[in-house]
């Protein structure tokens, strides 16, 4: 039965009523459109935070990647931080939008070897985000990454389109590449659409063949804008991945 409460929540949660399915690159286009962001945050993510230097394993200035970047407020921070950064989004409006709002100047040029592509760059050469589907990126374009920040990934992924995703992001990582993969975990009683829900093991079926993965973190996380959803609990999961071959 819908409580006030969940249709309430209908207006916050971007996944409410969608199935997999639905969820195409024109469904994020026309939310970028709407401007219905309730995922991004105005502020470096907690996680990030804490994380960095399990990141950065006392290493300065590496390459890092941010696939399905939106306009990650974490990538300006990084790059501040004389990190060079390269992002994946699908919308436009995001990339635009990143740049404008970190007052950073940019160019825009096309990709080549990618059918509707462009990439941004800002004007110190520290950031790029190429305006793509993540499928058409590959080392090929831009190389190979030292650290990869990935919040909000997987959930947008079906079935079949997170192992491409793996296959993807595995012939991204350089030697010593850290892997820090932020998902949720949550429980819904009445749940029929599309909340966020990676459990630790589809990140260990996901990786394990060619990767060591380590739970770093689990916490609590529900709020009152998630009870709003409907949702009983609410968990968020810091995974450090790292490539097998680098500790053979
Ligand atoms: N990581 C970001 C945004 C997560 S939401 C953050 O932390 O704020 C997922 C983002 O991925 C959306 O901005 C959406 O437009 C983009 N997106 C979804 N599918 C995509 C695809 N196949 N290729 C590139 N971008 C995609």
């Amino acid at each position: 039965m819908a409580t006030a409460a969940n249709a309430d929540g209908k207006k916050f949660n971007m996944f409410e009523g969608k199935k997999h399915a639905e969820l195409t690159l024109e469904h994020w286009i026309t939310r970028w459109e709407k401007q219905e962001i309730g995922f991004h945050l105005d502020e470096v993510h907690e996680m990030l935070k804490k994380y960095l230097d399990v990141m950065l394993n006392g290493r300065k200035q590496i390459r890092i990647f941010f696939p399905l970047c939106g306009k990650a407020f974490d990538m300006k921070w990084l790059a501040d931080l004389g990190h060079t950064i390269v992002g994946v989004e699908i919308s436009e409006i995001a990339v635009k939008q990143f740049f404008t709002e970190q007052n950073l100047s940019y160019t825009q040029e096309p990709v080549p070897g990618i059918a509707d592509a462009e990439v941004f760059k800002s004007s110190d050469g520290r950031i790029s985000l190429y305006k793509c589907n993540v499928f058409d990126f590959s080392s090929l374009i831009a190389g190979q990454f030292d650290g990869i920040w990935d919040r909000g990934s997987l959930q947008p992924l079906n079935g079949s389109d997170r192992q491409r995703y793996r296959e993807l992001i595995i012939t991204l990582m350089a030697k010593g590449c850290r892997y820090l993969l932020d998902t949720l975990v949550c429980t819904k009683s009445d749940y029929t659409g599309l909340p966020p829900k990676i459990p630790d093991s589809e990140i260990r079926d996901l990786f394990s063949h060619t990767c060591n993965i380590q739970l770093l973190e689990s916490s609590d996380t529900l709020s009152g804008k998630q009870k709003l959803w409907g949702l009983e609990s609410f968990t968020e999961e810091v995974h450090l991945i790292t490539l097998k071959t680098d500790s053979s």
